[in-house]
């Protein structure tokens, strides 16, 4: 769909958008309510036990890491958090949820009323904006029903349906933002911002592609001016940021299109495809009462104490807003490197301690390397920082080599390459190639002054006013040195010879 097609629609409605985001509890070890590992994957239907499997009589044990996970996700979203909670039983019927009511959270959410800033584009159209959470609760994830043969992937016209439990109880928290987005790229920044805290958080690696992390949008239009939320419809089956923010973007469009027909809105569910570029209704909304919510009674409710919160909180980590804020302020790094940088833990860890080695004061050049060449490296490898080999006091040592001029930022990239491939340490490259930057002023002009001799007719046309050919001089002198003197030297030296009138 055309951007301008947007743009002119969002002239003449307002969109209306509010979030809600599933993240499973990926770092915990086991399951919401059994000791059931978790993880992606793996051969079907392994990773079960009565517990998750629904079987009568087995009891549900809560898990303390989920619930503490969950605070602590309030805690970092300045949330309240309630004294009184407890788990209620959601019922409704599909065979991948094995006791046909899913535990979750109801009327008493452990978290609610926190808010979240939000950096939307760059430059000088930058601005923040603030969503309202409207509440974060805990509950449990369900199996996953494989559809096969008949139309691809779709219930409708399968031949059977298989289904796989590995999934089934594994920590789930649902956060729901109030309507407080008006554009698919404000809901795109939302979606990614929250995943850098929950990152920071360490309590999922929140993949949209694995469903870990999975977005829902509920959006709505309404004449600009107007007071009124208009009709809203909910869009599923986003697994990308950027088909967040498509699938908000067609559905404003087919919204608009359908008010200026005449037509109106329906309430319903739709359903993102992603390769046809399209929304298509799923099926009607479900209101709370169908699903017959009643208080978990297999489990007592949850009494926190002020103690208990305070204890979540001291284990807060740097959150991404506070890290990017340093970074500016004390390290003098540019906001757009600082975010780039602080939205990214492992960038972070690592920058910080190669920072720690090289000096405060070479935060800037670390900060270039960690998000050119580094980044770079790692894009191309597809490795993780940690383990692409190449260790933080490994860059400052080749920040510190060319900061303190014993080689050259072009030298620097050679070196790079091959600490890259090799693992071998920069001073040990840089001794092992020769290539070391020659500094020396003497040997420099020595060099500088055979050049001149032997080009006399540039000489006088850079002192008859062509000051330009100084940058062809310098080429000389590097091509004599190969490469190894030190550019600014040799700019200073051939000045300090070609400005004596005397010579
Ligand atoms: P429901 O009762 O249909 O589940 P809720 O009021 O619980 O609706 O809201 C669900 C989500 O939809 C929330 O994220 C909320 O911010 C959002 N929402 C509510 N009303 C609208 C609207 N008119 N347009 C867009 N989003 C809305
Ligand atoms: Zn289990
Ligand atoms: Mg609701």
């Amino acid at each position: 769909m055309a951007k301008d097609r947007l743009a002119e629609v969002l002239e003449r409605y307002e969109a209306v958008i509010g979030l809600e985001i599933h993240t499973e509890l990926t770092s915990l070890r086991s399951k919401m309510f059994c000791g059931c590992p978790v993880a992606f994957g793996g051969e079907p239907n392994t990773r079960v036990c009565p517990v998750c499997l629904g079987m009568p009589g087995a009891l549900p044990v809560p898990n303390e890491a989920a619930v503490e996970a969950t605070v602590l996700a309030g805690l970092a979203l300045e949330c309240e958090i309630a004294r009184f909670s407890q788990f209620h039983r959601k019922n409704y019927f599909y065979p991948d949820m094995p006791k046909n009511y899913q535990i979750s959270q109801y009327d008493l959410p452990f978290c609610k009323n926190g808010h979240l800033d939000v950096e939307v584009g760059e430059g000088a159209s930058a601005y923040v904006t603030r969503v309202g959470i409207t509440r974060i609760h805990l509950e449990e994830d369900t199996g996953k029903m494989i559809h096969v043969g008949g139309a691809e992937g779709r219930i409708a016209g399968a031949d059977y349906s298989l289904v796989d439990f590995n999934r089934a109880g594994t920590p789930l928290i649902e956060l729901v933002t109030e309507p407080d987005i008006r554009t698919p790229e404000e809901a795109r920044r939302f979606a990614q911002t929250l995943r850098t805290v929950f990152l920071a958080l360490g309590i999922s690696d929140c993949s949209m592609e694995e469903g870990s992390m999975r977005v829902d949008a509920n959006v709505s239009i309404r004449p600009r001016g107007a007071t009124e939320f208009g009709t809203k419809a909910e869009v599923k089956n986003m697994n990308s940021f950027k088909a967040l923010h498509d699938a908000l973007a067609y559905e404003i469009v087919r919204q608009a299109d359908l008010l200026d027909s005449g037509g109106r809105v329906v309430q319903e569910t739709r359903h993102w495809d992603a390769a046809a570029k399209r929304t298509s209704g799923l099926r009607s909304k479900e209101e709370a009462h169908d699903y017959r919510y009643f208080p978990e009674p297999d489990m007592v409710p949850f009494e926190f104490t002020d103690e208990w919160i305070a204890s979540v909180k001291a284990k807060l980590p740097e959150l991404p807003a506070a890290r990017r804020e340093r970074y500016a302020a004390e390290l003098g790094l540019p906001k757009q490197d600082a975010r780039l940088i602080a939205d990214d833990v492992a960038l972070s860890r690592f920058f910080e301690q190669a920072v720690s080695v090289a000096g405060a004061d070479r935060a800037k050049p670390v900060a270039n390397w960690v998000l050119g060449e580094l980044s770079a490296h790692l894009n191309a490898t597809g490795l993780a920082v940690e383990e692409c080999g190449i260790l933080p006091e490994m860059l400052a040592e080749l920040v510190v080599l060319i900061e303190d001029g014993t080689i050259s930022g072009k030298q620097g990239k050679d070196v790079f390459a091959e600490m890259a491939q090799t693992g071998e340490r920069p001073g040990a490259v840089v001794e092992r190639r020769g290539m070391r930057q020659v500094s020396d002023t003497d040997a420099i002009e020595a060099v500088a002054r055979r050049v001149l001799d032997a080009h006399p007719d540039e000489v006088a046309s850079y002192r008859g006013g062509k000051s330009g050919l100084i940058g062809w001089f310098v080429g000389q002198v590097m091509r004599e040195m190969r490469g190894q003197a030190n550019p600014a030297v040799v700019n200073d030296v051939l000045r300090a010879l070609l400005d004596q009138q005397d010579r």
